[in-house]
């Protein structure tokens, strides 16, 4: 079978990963294996031209992209990231986890992803609206509330959000909420949703270590990524009694061997713009990071991070992963081997998207929950979709990865099988 367009330029590149991992599932998907195909090529992928008039008066080029990986299920469904490395495969591998993570969840939506090769940080503010509201222009021909809905990731946030809906509502011609999520709560935004990826990590955690018998109380955390997700995480575990030992972001690695303070971090955080140079733990050698002991070790910042070089050194009981891949296919052996349990991106990270899809509904019925209220579904949905992902990798005696891609997978395809092929 004809590969070619999508044969991934990087062997250790997240598209390579993706692959690796559905060619994993396949024996597991019985009759259902004949649509494979369908999970390694994308519905449709656009790459947009981005001409900004900056502040000093030069016009300058970015690149964006938008790929559809599914709409078989549903609308799609996935962050927007701005970061100077986005490339298309990236951004095709961001689309095609979320078609497992929304699958894996039983969410109604197919998997999206889009991306600005861009480093906000070199930006102002003014810039940033600008490079928004013509991306979100640019795209405004296949996203919308009932065709593919955007949400903040990776240096994206809910002022971007409202940018993307007032430009897609403009151009439009009515005020459309349900374009995308992670919005203010003024325009539509759901509480909770900030802090809903976060809190998913944590309750997954919390699962984990009841059905591996690892106390929380004291256990020991070590976190790469203190952004939305990583510092959101980090708050939930050290309020719930474990011990945040080692927090690394793109300054710099913090140890502190009875736990850091994490309202301390905030504030350095806040102030900073990063947490580095915290004076309240020691400042160790960011490679180091990977070799301190931990009960749970959380990768909350890019994909890539566990390297094989890494996961052979790496000292932990459980890898939660709270970014979208940070484990390559190789590491992923050696882990596996070594017998430290992964759970994977696609269910651990999956209430940020759980709380889209709240604030989506509630967007449609404009009637809006409480925080319990959305807080009490979200653990319900996580609970329960954990527990058949878990059931699932026990009896096929596989990896909860694989785990969760059997339970994905076997919907979307099912889905795919049950719309047959037009024409
Ligand atoms: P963010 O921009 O808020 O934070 C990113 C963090 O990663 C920052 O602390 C940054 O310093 C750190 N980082 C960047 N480069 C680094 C490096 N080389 N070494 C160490 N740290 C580095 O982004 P976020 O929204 O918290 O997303 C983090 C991860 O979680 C991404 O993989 C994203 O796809 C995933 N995710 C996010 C959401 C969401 O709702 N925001 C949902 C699901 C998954």
């Amino acid at each position: 079978m004809s590969n070619l367009s999508y044969v991934p330029t990087a062997p250790d590149g997240p598209w390579a990963t993706y692959l690796s991992q559905v060619d994993q599932v396949i024996p597991y998907l019985g009759r259902l294996a004949r649509w494979h195909e369908t999970l390694r090529r994308p519905k449709r992928a656009l790459c947009v031209d981005i001409p900004i008039e900056m502040d000093d008066g030069q016009v300058t080029h970015f690149e964006g992209f938008r790929v559809q990986h599914s709409l078989t299920r549903g609308p799609g469904k996935g962050g927007v990231r701005y970061h100077p490395d986005v490339t298309l495969e990236e951004v095709l591998a961001l689309a095609a986890w979320m078609t497992i993570k929304n699958a894996a969840v039983n969410l109604p939506y197919g998997g999206a992803k889009g991306g600005v090769r861009v480093d906000p940080s070199k930006l102002s503010e003014r810039e940033l609206e600008k490079i928004t509201r013509r991306y979100t222009s640019e795209i405004g021909i296949i996203i919308g509330p009932n065709q593919d809905i955007p949400a903040p990731d990776v240096n994206t946030d809910a002022k971007i959000m409202a940018w993307m809906m007032d430009t897609y509502s403009m151009n439009v011609g009515a005020t459309a909420t349900g374009v995308v999520t992670g919005k203010p709560i003024a325009l539509g935004g759901s509480l909770g949703r900030v802090k809903a990826t976060g809190r998913g990590v944590f309750v997954i955690g919390r699962e984990t270590a009841r059905r591996m018998g690892i106390p929380l109380e004291g256990a020991r955390v070590a976190l790469q990524g203190f952004g939305n997700v990583g510092s959101a995480t980090a708050e939930l575990f050290a309020g719930n009694g474990a011990k945040i030992v080692a927090v690394q972001d793109h300054t710099g690695t913090v140890f502190h061997a009875k736990g850091l303070d994490i309202a301390g971090l905030m504030h350095e955080l806040r102030g900073k713009g990063g947490i580095g140079a915290f004076a309240g733990g020691e400042r160790i050698p960011d490679e180091q990071f990977w070799d301190v002991e931990s009960d749970f070790l959380i990768p909350a910042a890019l994909e890539g991070q566990i390297t094989a070089e890494r996961a052979r050194r790496i000292q932990t009981r459980v890898v939660l992963e709270a970014a979208n891949g940070p484990t390559l296919a190789q590491a992923d052996r050696i882990l596996a081997e070594r017998g430290i349990a992964v759970v994977p991106d696609v269910m651990a990270n999956a209430g940020g998207v759980i709380v889209s899809y709240f604030e989506w509904v509630q967007d449609f019925s404009s009637f809006f929950w409480t925080e319990d209220e959305i807080n009490m579904r979200l653990e319900k949905i996580l609970v329960g979709s954990y527990r058949k992902i878990w059931e699932t990798a026990e009896t096929h005696r596989i990896a909860l990865r694989t785990g969760a891609f059997v339970v994905a997978c076997e919907r979307v395809l099912l889905a795919r099988e049950e719309r047959g092929l037009y024409p």
